[in-house]
């Protein structure tokens, strides 16, 4: 285990436990976490979200990115397809990407605090929420990312255990999981509130020069 990633799951809590499972639970099989994940989420019945899901969304990108984009939850193509950010916000998001150099699946990974969609696109209810953080938790622990951008309030709020706005809490670094971690709108809310695509273009500048100075 790198230094870096023992620093993460140390600033979780997790480390004792990670390092004990690893042991314990994966002593004769060279099972990857990667592939524990995967077995385990698209299994999970810790929430009711998975009564009503089709089928669970992990995550996608590069797993070892120095970019983790975090969003909410998925919504109705994203539990059709399996992936997260599809459709028009989806390529919004590709687009703001491609303008910073960066592109899905090449030093980004993306995923959202959910893996399963609320029925109705509903606002997650907070068990749900804690009963998944853990494969978030995780994600972060196995990719290492230099950088976190939480996309939306409700990811926002989520990761940063805060009621505030987003717009109070953009335009400067948090630390989630002893990651630094940097707030904007989420690509599906810039789709409705054009002039707020400048706010989070200087976003994801301020999520470069952090990535640069990290
Ligand atoms: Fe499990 Fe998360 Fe899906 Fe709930 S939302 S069933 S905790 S994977």
């Amino acid at each position: 285990m790198s230094d870096r990633r023992l620093a993460i799951l140390k600033e979780m809590g997790l480390a004792p436990v990670w390092r004990l499972k690893r042991k314990t639970e994966a002593p004769a099989t060279e099972e990857s976490d990667w592939i524990r994940l995967e077995r385990e989420v698209p299994a999970c019945t810790a929430c009711a979200l998975h009564t009503s899901r089709t089928q669970t969304v992990l995550g996608v990108g590069d797993r070892e990115a120095d970019w983790l984009l975090v969003g909410e939850a998925p919504g109705a193509e994203e539990d059709r397809l399996g992936e997260p950010f599809v459709g028009q916000a989806g390529r919004l998001l590709d687009n703001m990407l491609a303008a910073i150099g960066l592109a899905r699946g090449e030093n980004v990974y993306i995923a959202n605090v959910l893996k399963c969609r609320p029925p109705g696109n509903r606002n997650p209810e907070p068990g749900e929420v804690d009963r998944c953080t853990p494969f978030l938790l995780r994600q972060i622990a196995l990719i290492q990312p230099k950088i976190i951008v939480a996309m939306g309030r409700f990811a926002a709020q989520t990761l940063l255990g805060s009621d505030a706005t987003i717009a109070s809490l953009r335009g400067r670094v948090h630390r989630y999981a002893g990651v630094p971690l940097v707030v904007t709108y989420h690509p599906a809310y810039l789709l409705r509130n054009l002039p707020d695509k400048a706010k989070a273009w200087s976003d994801l500048l301020l999520a470069r020069r952090t990535v640069a100075g990290g």
